[in-house]
């Protein structure tokens, strides 16, 4: 009995405060700006170097370029397989150009495996989704491709 009128004083106590659950899906939550859900990708930014592809432990990422008529490497194709991707962010600390990112999307949920296959155009379009949602924490795309071109430019003729 003392420990039922125990149990009940706990809840009683708790009663008037500030409720901490919210009523997902219907209420938006907030994620922190660190927060690892599904990548978005700059195509422009990206120099084909691989390192993200040879970096992934579950070899999740394929990537294709070629070289443009000013012999720079561009990047044709970029898929990742999210049926295996982990979120572990290992991509995105190699990548030199920051071309690719974590985004805080992460449902994806389907019945289709083949939905889990997502390309260049769909991690770029979440890039665009990414920055119209929090103007105040990414980089416009536009500024990402000045920074770029600008160390691009600052680097030695040889390493170009
Ligand atoms: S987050 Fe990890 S598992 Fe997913 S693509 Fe990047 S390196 Fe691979
Ligand atoms: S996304 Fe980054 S690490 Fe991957 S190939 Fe492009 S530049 Fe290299």
């Amino acid at each position: 009995m003392f420990g039922l009128l125990k149990g009940m004083a706990v809840t009683i106590r708790q009663l008037p405060k500030k409720k901490v659950t919210l009523m997902y899906p219907e209420q938006e939550i907030s994620y922190p700006e660190r927060f690892r859900g599904v990548h978005r990708f700059i195509p422009e930014l990206c120099t084909v170097c691989n390192q993200c592809a040879r970096i992934c432990p579950t070899d999740c990422i394929s990537l294709s370029g070629s070289r443009d008529e000013k012999r720079k490497l561009r990047i044709e194709t970029y898929d990742i397989n999210y049926d295996i991707c982990i979120l572990c962010n290992l991509c995105t600390e190699v990548c030199p150009t920051e071309a690719i990112l974590m985004s805080d999307k992460f449902e994806l949920a389907s019945y289709n495996r083949d939905d889990f296959y997502l390309d260049m155009h769909w991690l770029y379009h979440n890039e665009l989704e990414y920055e119209r949602l929090h103007p105040d924490r990414a980089i416009p795309q536009t500024e990402n491709q000045k920074e770029y071109e600008r160390k691009r430019s600052e680097k030695p003729a040889s390493e170009a």
